[in-house]
């Protein structure tokens, strides 16, 4: 499963960064998961609460933050956030957009236990 792999090298992300600031344990790992990143958040937390037990998430909490598509038009050169999977402008229906945001997924956020 694609999520499965996400989870283990963002664990070992989150390892690397607990050991970098001398973390015992990780409290809170806060994620942006944008709507074209493929990823299904659901299975994503699964693979989560599964794989942290062994790790230095073994407590920590899953906050995940689901982000819209954002385009930039250059035909109306205005930036609008749709929340699905479109590259037509919602104002001028122009197909001239560039994607700005939402084909991500990035770790935001890491709270640390000293
Ligand atoms: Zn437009």
């Amino acid at each position: 499963m694609h999520e499965y792999s996400i989870v283990m090298s963002l664990m070992e992300q989150c390892e690397r960064l607990a050991q970098q600031h001398q973390a015992q344990h990780i409290e809170q790992v806060e994620l942006k998961i944008g709507i074209l990143s493929g990823v299904e958040p659901a299975l994503l937390a699964q693979a989560f609460e599964t794989f942290k037990l062994d790790t230095v998430c073994h407590h920590a909490k899953l906050v995940m933050n689901i982000q819209p598509l954002v385009l930039q038009c250059s035909t109306c050169d205005t930036q609008s956030q749709v929340q699905e999977s479109t590259i037509i402008c919602p104002i001028c229906h122009s197909q001239h957009t560039q994607v700005i945001d939402g084909e991500d997924m990035m770790l935001m956020q890491l709270i640390l236990e000293t």
